[in-house]
């Protein structure tokens, strides 16, 4: 039984697509794709849930007809997973599952009919008639819960409604009910059997307690009078289906319960149980009531119920339009790549527990992570093999009578000491990922990326390829390189499916990191003598002054490259960039020679931190390319933060005489523009690839 079958919630069709619908379908997707990677049958779906008196309501507000209505904002979420490659077409979702679907209608039919025909374990019928009692606002024309009203002041009096401000009325109706209470034994034992069927532990921990607290039974139908846009009760039209019953029967319909069409399309019996995802906000009905509904009819429990967090602003508060510290999908969509929004979401929250967002700190991720992570590793390992190499991938291999000069620029001879650390790190990944510990599985990722970054660091390709008689020991660090870049594309297509493409392409491999199982990847497999392909850098360092700016003004023009001047029909940003602030006032010139008594290198920042009792200033550890780094202060404290600086390419003067500031001695002198009265520094990077050491001329 080589199947694997995952589902988002589906989402209540009464509001349009925000960032927690987004996250879920980004899990399911990753989860989705890793499992398909490793040649497993896997179905995924999401969708919505379009029955209910707010959807009719909202419908007549509007002048439509219920359908019409959830069509309307079932657009919107097909707009979204296309523009987030969530969709089919871009190799995501199996299905886009509504509960409007004549199939649904049908199998959420049998279900009932099932289950009404079936014995509690205590033996009593699972369905039986009774009356629903509750508080009723006539203005909603609805039942309130507890969550739903205010509680009144003084005792006695009724609850009031919290969009009226009206006191509630006690009203019964005829209903039908399923018997939960009659389950409470048989839930404790699965919970207790499978501890893995609700996870992570604290949310089994919740359900656990909920369930020995003793449960109510449930009201799963309204008359048809009160709502009728939902599925009629078998047998009894007068009656309408009562929401979770008639939703989370969706997981089922749709891959063919109680319809032969989708029986046929997909397979019951091939793809349940499912593992679902939900948010801890509706895992008691996923938990409790859903697990309870499957026992009546017999029918094999999900794999598992998985609970994740919700997403906080920075602050860690929660998101709300009032606050106006939402996430917004269409910022999203504009200023950040997918890949780049799907990395920061799975690093970003540890799975099962609420994470916080915020633009800046996802512009953060997406330039130290991977525009000066893994996209700096690709650019330079690639670029440096077009440029040492003819565009060839380079032997792995030493030939003995080299290896004593190899070992003599400290190249580690022997190949199994990196190929041993990323098999390692590979298994941990892979763990990780079973677990859906996704942030756990970037971080070993990433550990690869810092450790061979630092085995290309010490081995200084850029001397190696001055000698001739290091050719060999130069193509082995490249090759070394190249082989983690193969490694880290298939390892991470799941998270960023587009980005890992996109180098398994520039390496000049065949087929797609879609098709390689991360368990069956050997260490040397990446063919010597292969032409590599065209070389582009795949993920752009992202602008925060300019990106920032434009989304607090919500002006947010399409991405203009910043290197671009505006045309006129095209509004600038409000934002001042050092290049407008300071070209002019250029006074007197000077000859080449001048200029070329100025030694500007390129150096990388190695570590970074602050000087006691100097608020301007940072103390910088800079590899120009020399045997030593560089010690370098700079005035710069106050705009940037250290550990941010770590692993960023500078320009600096390398021969300044050496001073002294605050007791130490700056041996040389960082290049930044300045701009604005307060003289606000800027450092001088580049965009593409350049060894530590290279002069600017
Ligand atoms: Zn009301």
């Amino acid at each position: 039984m080589n199947t694997f079958y995952v589902t988002t919630p589906i989402y209540y069709a009464n509001s349009l697509p925000h960032l927690g619908h987004l996250y879920t379908m980004i899990v399911g997707d990753t989860i989705a794709r890793a499992k398909r990677q490793r040649a497993i049958e896997t179905y995924f779906l999401t969708g919505t849930d379009e029955h209910g008196i707010n959807i009719e309501r909202a419908a007549e507000k509007a002048g439509r007809t219920p359908k019409e209505q959830s069509d309307y904002v079932v657009s919107y979420y097909k707009k979204m997973t296309s523009e987030f490659s969530l969709d089919t077409e871009h190799g995501g979702y199996d299905i886009f599952m509504r509960t409007t679907e004549p199939f649904h209608y049908e199998g959420v039919s049998e279900l009932w009919r099932r289950i009404s025909k079936s014995k509690t374990p205590k033996g009593n019928d699972a369905i039986y008639k009774g009356h629903y009692e509750g508080w009723f606002c006539a203005a909603c024309a609805e039942y309130k819960t507890e969550d739903e009203y205010q509680k009144p002041k003084n005792e006695g009096d009724p609850p009031t409604c919290l969009i009226h401000d009206t006191p509630l009325d006690r009203v019964s109706e005829e209903s039908y009910f399923f018997r939960l209470s009659d389950y409470d034994e048989a839930l404790l034992s699965v919970l207790e059997s499978r501890p893995d069927f609700v996870r992570p532990e604290s949310r089994r921990n919740e359900v656990v307690s909920f369930v020995r607290g003793g449960l109510q039974d449930l009201s799963v139908s309204r008359l048809k009078t009160s709502v009728s846009w939902g599925v009629p009760v078998p047998g009894d039209p007068a009656h309408t289906m009562y929401v979770w019953f008639d939703a989370l029967t969706n997981y089922i319909t749709a891959i063919g319960f109680g319809n032969e069409e989708r029986q046929k399309a997909v397979g019951f019996e091939k793809f349940w149980p499912a593992m679902h995802l939900v948010g801890k906000d509706i895992l008691r009905f996923h938990a409790v009531y859903w697990p309870s509904f499957l026992l009546a009819a017999g029918i094999e429990l999900p794999r598992a119920i998985v609970a994740h967090g919700m997403w906080l602003d920075p602050n860690g508060r929660k998101m709300s339009k009032t606050l106006g510290n939402t996430i917004e999908l269409d910022v999203l969509q504009k200023h950040f790549s997918i890949d780049s929004i799907r990395y920061f979401c799975l690093r970003e929250m540890v799975f099962g527990q609420d994470g916080r967002f915020g633009y800046e700190a996802l512009i953060d991720r997406a330039n130290s992570d991977l525009a000066s992570g893994w996209g700096n590793l690709s650019s330079r390992t690639l670029t440096m093999i077009a440029r040492y190499c003819d565009s060839r991938i380079p032997s792995g291999l030493i030939p003995e009578d080299k290896l004593l000069l190899a070992k003599r620029t400290g190249v580690d001879t022997d190949e199994t000491t990196v190929a041993g650390f990323i098999e390692h790190a590979r298994d941990q990944f892979v763990q990780h990922f079973e677990k859906l510990a996704f942030s756990k599985a970037l971080e070993t990722a990433w550990s690869v990326v810092a450790r061979v970054d630092k085995m290309i660091t010490d081995a200084k390709p850029w001397d190696l390829a001055k000698d001739e008689n290091q050719k060999q020991t130069l193509g082995v660090v490249l090759y070394r390189a190249s082989e983690t870049l193969r490694w880290l594309s298939v390892m991470l297509y799941p998270v960023m499916p587009e980005a890992s493409r996109a180098i398994w392409k520039q390496l000049g491999l065949d087929g797609s990191p879609a098709q390689v199982d991360p368990t069956q990847l050997k260490w040397g497999e990446l063919k010597e003598g292969a032409t590599i392909g065209e070389v582009q850098p795949v993920f752009p360092r992202l602008d925060k002054t300019k990106i920032m700016a434009e989304i607090n003004s919500g002006t947010a023009e399409t991405t203009v490259p910043s290197a671009v001047a505006p045309g006129p029909s095209e509004p600038s940003a409000p934002v001042v960039h050092a290049t407008q602030a300071d070209a002019v006032g250029v006074t007197s010139f000077i000859e080449i020679d001048d200029f070329a008594k100025v030694d500007l290198r390129v150096g990388q920042v190695l570590s970074a931190e602050r000087v006691p009792k100097a608020d301007k200033l940072l103390l910088l550890k800079i590899d120009v390319g020399e045997e030593q780094p560089r010690q370098i202060l700079a005035g710069i404290a106050q705009y940037y933060e250290p550990e941010k600086l770590i692993g960023r390419k500078v320009v600096i003067v390398a021969n300044l005489n050496p001073r002294k500031l605050r007791g130490f001695e700056s041996q040389g002198m960082v290049v930044a523009a300045s701009y604005g009265e307060e003289g606000r520094p800027v450092i001088a990077t580049f965009t593409e690839d350049v060894p530590n050491g290279a002069r600017l001329k």
